[in-house]
Order: structure tokens, then C-alpha cells, then sequence
């Protein structure tokens, strides 16, 4: 795959032709008005609507933002993947028994197919695969959020990433139907620690708070093969970071992957918070945050400001 895309006779991606490329795209994804501040918490919906963030890191350690981007937002969904690693470390293949790898065609939370499947979720993206990743983390590591909190703030080299604790308290609040797919699992034998101390882990996990800056250089290792470009090291192997890109690619975007996917064609994931990262395999990691979400629960701006970055220079994995 090429990337260079030439303009005006310089490669688009000298700093400035970049950051140039990024303004206009902003300012085009402004004018998008579709979307819906996620409202099923309170300290969701406070989130001004007006927030708007582009970042690109690429794997030579340059980052090129405008907008937002040093703004720490829920990351929510996204930092599935952080749980996923975590525990595709502990447990290996083995993990593959307890979660598949398929799509599930159902909304984020949906319960029904979870029944049919007897407790085994369709893939690590969805609600209750979180949830049962969850499990393996509080199951395998004695303190399991200090094991996520120091992995994230090692990815994206900043100790001072945090937890909204408002964001956590409320997602508890309101969590009643995460906490039915938790104790369906339970019921059939799919979780093996206390279901409370589960959904804890999980729900912290989402009040995690980060920036586009952030976002973008915690995963700039699924781009470089599992190894992180700033400090060298390899964070997972290539086959773990490719496993990863392939369900992000299949089950990242909620129930619009598939459209993601024909029209965009990287590896992502989003989060009802509005951010969304796309891996870019062997140059580096969009990030995109705007909190107005579309009926999928995807953000509205974000989705076309990847499209049109990834468009404009041709990034497509396919
Ligand atoms: N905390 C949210 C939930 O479990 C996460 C939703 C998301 O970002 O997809 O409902």
C-alpha cells in the first residue's frame, strides 16, 4: 500500500500540507449537524456538542491535530481493546472458547442472540464480550484496573490519564442491562468471578479519559505490527496486533462495520463518548472525537472526517 498522495508537487504528508489537510476537513465536518450527544447518562449528555478533534500519529513519531485534540473525552468502547489485549496476554488461544470472533448483525447491547449462543458473545466489541473480557482481567490479575490504568498511561506515554469517576458512578446507576447480559453469562457458567466486581472493572474501563493526542499514540502499535514506534517496544506480537486489526475491521463500528468498512476500509472502533480511532497498518492511527452521535452510535462528525482523511489520501486496507 502507497500513501503518497502528491499535492502541489510536495507529499501531503509534510507537516504543514498535513495539518492543512486536516483544518479543511474539520471545517467540512462542521457543517455535518445529523447527530445526538449520547444521553443515557447525565455526565454524557453535558458534554458541549461543539467539540471537535482530528489527530494523525504516524509511525516516524510525528502528531498532526487540530481542533480539540489535547480535550480528554470519554473514551467508552474504545478502551475495549485495552481489555481485549490484556487479556489475550494472559489467556491465549483459550480465550477463543469463552468469546467468538464473528459479527453479531445486533446493536452494541443487544441480549437475544446472547441466549441462543448460551452465553458465549459473539465477538470482544459487543457489550457482553467486554463484559467477559472483563471477567478474565478481574479473574487473572490481583489488581486488574491498575493493570489497564498502567498499560494505557505506558501506550500513550502521559501518567496523568484518568477515570471520571462521575462517568463511572453513573454507568453503574444505569447499568441495568449490562448487568443482565453479565448474570446471563453467569448463568451459564461463561464468568467466573463475582458478576458486581465484573461489571465494576468494566464500567471503569469506559469512564476512562483520554484525548485524540492520546488515543492516537496508545495505538500506534496495532499499525506497527504490535510494537509501539515511540519506545520500541513490542506490546503484542504481530499475529496478536493483526487478530486485533481483523475484529476491529469486522465488529469495531458497532452495527455499521460493514458500511465502515466499504467505505473507509481501516480497522476501527468507536465509543458512545464520540471518539473513534482507525489503524492504518504500517503508517499510523487517525483519531477523531466529536461527541453528536448518528442512530448506530457512532459520532456523526467522526465518521466523516475518517472517511474523508482516509478518501483524500487513499488508505484504505482493501
Ligand atoms: N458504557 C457504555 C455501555 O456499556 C459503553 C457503550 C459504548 O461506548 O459502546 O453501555
Amino acid at each position: 500500500m502507497t500513501h503518497d498522495v502528491i499535492s502541489g508537487g510536495q507529499s501531503i504528508h509534510a507537516p504543514d500540507n498535513l495539518k492543512k489537510l486536516l483544518q479543511s476537513i474539520l471545517q467540512q465536518a462542521l457543517t455535518v449537524n445529523d447527530g445526538k450527544v449520547a444521553d443515557y447518562i447525565p455526565a454524557l449528555a453535558e458534554v458541549k456538542s461543539d467539540y471537535c478533534a482530528l489527530t494523525v500519529a504516524t509511525l516516524d513519531g510525528k502528531v498532526t491535530s487540530v481542533g480539540d485534540a489535547s480535550t480528554p473525552f470519554s473514551i467508552q468502547s474504545i478502551s475495549k481493546i485495552f481489555g481485549l489485549m490484556l487479556a489475550m496476554e494472559r489467556m491465549g488461544d483459550s480465550l477463543w472458547e469463552r468469546v467468538q470472533m464473528e459479527p453479531s448483525g445486533q446493536p452494541f447491547n443487544s441480549i437475544v442472540q446472547l441466549e441462543w449462543e448460551r452465553g458465549i458473545p459473539r465477538n470482544p466489541m459487543i457489550n457482553a464480550g467486554a463484559i467477559l473480557v472483563s471477567d478474565v482481567l478481574v479473574s487473572h490479575y490481583s489488581a486488574s484496573k491498575s493493570a489497564v490504568l498502567s498499560m494505557v498511561r505506558g501506550l500513550c506515554n502521559r501518567d496523568t490519564v484518568g477515570v471520571d469517576s462521575r462517568v463511572h458512578e453513573s454507568e453503574k446507576d444505569h447499568g441495568a442491562r449490562n448487568a443482565a447480559l453479565a448474570y446471563l453469562m453467569k448463568s451459564f457458567g461463561n464468568i467466573e468471578s463475582d458478576v458486581e466486581e465484573v461489571l465494576d472493572h468494566y464500567f471503569w474501563q469506559c469512564a476512562l479519559t483520554m484525548s485524540t493526542e492520546d488515543l492516537a499514540r496508545s495505538f500506534a502499535f496495532l499499525a506497527n505490527r504490535g510494537k509501539c514506534p515511540r519506545s520500541g517496544k513490542q506490546i503484542t506480537s504481530h499475529r496478536d496486533a493483526q487478530r486485533i486489526n481483523a475484529l476491529l475491521s469486522t465488529s469495531g463500528m458497532y452495527d455499521q462495520s460493514g458500511q465502515f468498512a466499504f467505505t473507509v476500509g481501516l480497522p476501527a472502533k468507536s465509543g458512545v463518548g464520540g471518539g473513534i480511532v482507525a489503524i492504518v497498518p504500517d503508517y499510523g492511527v487517525i483519531a477523531a472525537w466529536s461527541p453528536p452521535l448518528n442512530s448506530f452510535g457512532n459520532s456523526a462528525r467522526g465518521m466523516a472526517m475518517i472517511r474523508n482523511l482516509a478518501n483524500q489520501l487513499g488508505l484504505s486496507v482493501y
